[in-house]
């Protein structure tokens, strides 16, 4: 089945009991014994597993291509428990360009747990096969990465990976299986923040793994989910299954939308590099167009003049919003610097921009009128 159809119908079925044609929601923390004090379903108590995540569940494997998924209360946690079931003594590399919360769990909590980290830039495939040469467990790679939008060859980093020894995580946020099928290039899971494009309207936590194979660390990373409970809550899992079935029509808008903004951007005096893999320029298009059905609804913009003509920008939007976040069918715009903490990284002259489903006419009126001033 096609991604488009799978998006409609996957975990969708009408429910056995009524016919309803939208899912049910079960609510219910605990589920009945039999005489023989057995299950009478599969279900015995929501932290472990519920009919509605379990919905969820069917959909995102089947978009993605993997045997089976997990689903989790937030990006972050999903994150989390992956990386948390490697041994201790695991070495991870990690992008130099990914999203902040994975690197500060890597720099403040990984290394409690005996786990190595090392920082590495995935597009460069020489230096990561260097990396290599020590005993690597899992390479992880986002790709568009945040906020840069840079490009890695997921089925290069696979081989790499995989002659070492190693597993591959790839964090599919800024494509969803709509435009990249990590499985397929040779990953061996795939992350979520189903918050973003699956949810798709700024209104629902939720993240997810999804597994090439059901096997020993699928069952290791579930067994670490059920027990340190990090469990998606059924109106969430209920809610981001109802942003499934958009999901492909949003996308396609996200795209043609995003690709129009950076045009547009692109030809301004006043921006002095436009970070979309979509551009014939940006170093990584030859790969995005290869590895990805279309190019996303992410960009990010550097501007002249720094962190004052960044600001200003952010401040003069009238339409898109200034916020953080992504995936949503407003437009939003945000200092990414601002909103990394402490420590940050991001160019202080960046803007990262997730492109909504408004008319393209009158988000770039409103990108004109900011860069006006
Ligand atoms: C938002 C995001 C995450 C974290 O997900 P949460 O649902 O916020 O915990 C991880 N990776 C990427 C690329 C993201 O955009």
């Amino acid at each position: 089945m096609r991604p488009e159809t799978n998006a409609v119908h996957a975990g969708q079925t009408p429910d056995a009991a009524t016919g309803a044609v939208a899912p049910p929601i079960h609510l219910a923390t605990t589920f009945e014994h039999g005489a023989d004090g057995a299950r009478i379903s599969s279900y015995e108590y929501q932290r472990e597993g519920n009919p509605t995540s379990d919905r969820l569940r069917e959909a995102l494997a089947a978009l993605e291509g993997g045997e089976d998924a997990l689903v989790f209360a937030s990006g972050m946690a999903a994150i989390t428990t992956l990386l948390e079931s490697l041994p201790n003594g695991a070495r991870v590399l990690i992008p130099d360009d990914c999203y902040t919360g994975l690197r500060i769990l890597c720099a403040e909590y990984l290394p409690e747990r005996g786990i190595l980290v090392e920082t590495i830039d995935m597009a460069d495939l020489d230096s990561v096969r260097n990396a290599c040469t020590t005993p690597v467990t899992l390479v992880w790679a986002e790709t568009p990465s945040n906020p840069r939008l840079k490009i890695c060859d997921i089925a290069q980093l696979a081989q790499i990976a995989h002659a070492a020894g190693a597993l591959l995580a790839c964090d599919n946020t800024f494509a969803t299986p709509l435009l990249q099928q990590p499985l397929s290039l040779g990953a061996d899971v795939v992350m979520h923040s189903t918050t973003k494009y699956f949810g798709g309207h700024s209104d629902v936590l939720g993240g997810a793994l999804v597994f090439a194979r059901r096997d020993a660390l699928f069952s290791r990373v579930g067994h670490r989910l059920h027990i340190t409970g990090a469990s998606l809550a059924p109106f969430s899992a209920w809610l981001t299954l109802r942003g499934c079935r958009s999901l492909p029509a949003r996308m396609a808008l996200h795209c043609a939308n995003a690709r129009r903004v950076a045009e547009f951007l692109a030809s301004r005096p006043e921006i002095q590099r436009v970070n979309y893999p979509g551009l014939p320029t940006h170093p990584g298009h030859a790969i995005a167009a290869s590895q990805m059905r279309d190019f996303g609804g992410m960009l990010s913009i550097e501007l002249h003049g720094g962190r004052e003509a960044a600001l200003a920008m952010a401040a003069r939007v009238k339409l898109f919003i200034n916020a953080t976040s992504l995936g949503g069918c407003e437009s939003l715009i945000e200092h990414r610097a601002s909103v990394e903490g402490v420590n940050p990284v991001s160019p202080q002259n960046l803007l990262r921009i997730s492109v909504g489903l408004e008319h393209i006419d009158d988000l770039i009126a409103d990108l004109e009128q900011a860069l006006a001033g």
